[in-house]
């Protein structure tokens, strides 16, 4: 057994060399050399020797070796199959780590969970994530309601931001809301681009987001709440009025927009990115109507 972790630079390289592997720049192969931002992340995903955790891409297997001394058990899909003979052989002398080659937007995660997790157990996802589809990943995650716990992920910091902004900031956007619609956001860590091999052109961040059980606030019609929230933010620098007469163009005039807007209780000069979440459901309420 190789006591040396996977993330350090001299395995990583020995790993690289050994295997003749190049890195693909389109598949978002940036590779963790530092254990400690690795069990960082572990502290800050809650997994405990109870816990099911499922990775997007396992890589050459440095964040999968420390999630398998942590976890329960540990499920990693990979879309890279140059990587398989790779992981068979970091992380052989874990037999609680089961490596899928498949494409994570493809997979059918229920099933994988219904199939390889216990009833009842709590699955954490856990990964650092490809950057050039981190936003597909996770609203995937989140849309299609998959019973997991928790997802903690490596993305890149603007994006993390913007996920788990608040009302007036710069960051706060449509995708907040889509995210916290479904969980509760919260950005733990920031992380250098020291720890990445190769290093990428953008900063990093943690992003811990806690499912909820339910929606923070009661929609009509999902869809159509987050039709309206993109709206409101079409033109940043625009009015709610302007934004959303923009939308609603042909099918609702300003009088009546003022209207509903009065009937929400919301000045229609407002800019979309002074609106709570529980406004936005107001809001969306009432042109629904
Ligand atoms: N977990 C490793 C680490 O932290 O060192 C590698 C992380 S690297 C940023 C992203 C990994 O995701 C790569 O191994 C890449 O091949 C894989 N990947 C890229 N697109 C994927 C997809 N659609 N489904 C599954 N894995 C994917």
């Amino acid at each position: 057994m190789n006591t040396k972790p996977i993330a350090t630079p001299t395995r990583t390289k020995e790993i690289l060399q050994t295997y003749g592997f190049s890195f693909k720049k389109s598949l978002g192969q940036n590779f963790i050399i530092d254990v400690n931002i690795l069990k960082n992340i572990i502290g800050e995903a809650g997994i405990d020797s109870s816990a099911g955790a499922i990775e997007i891409g396992p890589g050459i297997g440095a964040l999968t070796e420390q999630i398998a001394k942590h976890a329960d058990r540990v499920v990693a899909f990979e879309i890279d199959q140059r990587l398989l003979p790779i992981l068979e052989d970091t992380l052989g002398d874990y037999d609680n780590v089961y490596v899928m080659n498949q494409d994570i937007l493809s997979a059918d995660v229920e099933r994988v969970v219904a199939d390889q997790f216990k009833k009842g157990q709590k699955v954490r996802v856990v990964a650092n994530l490809p950057y050039y589809i981190t936003t597909p990943i996770l609203m995937k995650l989140l849309m299609d309601r998959l019973p997991i716990d928790s997802i903690t992920v490596m993305i890149q910091k603007e994006v993390a931001d913007r996920m788990a902004a608040s009302p007036n900031t710069k960051s706060y956007g449509s995708l907040s809301i889509a995210v916290q619609y479904y969980t509760e956001a919260k950005v733990v860590l920031n992380v250098p681009k020291t720890v990445f091999m190769p290093q990428p052109n953008v900063d990093s961040s943690v992003l811990h987001l806690e499912m909820r059980d339910e929606p923070p606030v009661q929609v009509e019609d999902e869809d159509y709440f987050f039709d309206v929230v993109k709206a409101t933010f079409g033109q940043r620098r625009k009015t709610l009025m302007n934004n959303l007469a923009r939308h609603f163009k042909g099918e609702m005039d300003k009088s009546e927009i003022r209207t509903r807007l009065d009937e929400a209780g919301i000045d229609p000069s407002r800019r979309g990115e002074s609106l709570t979440m529980e406004e936005f459901a107001q809001l969306a309420n009432i042109l629904y109507k």
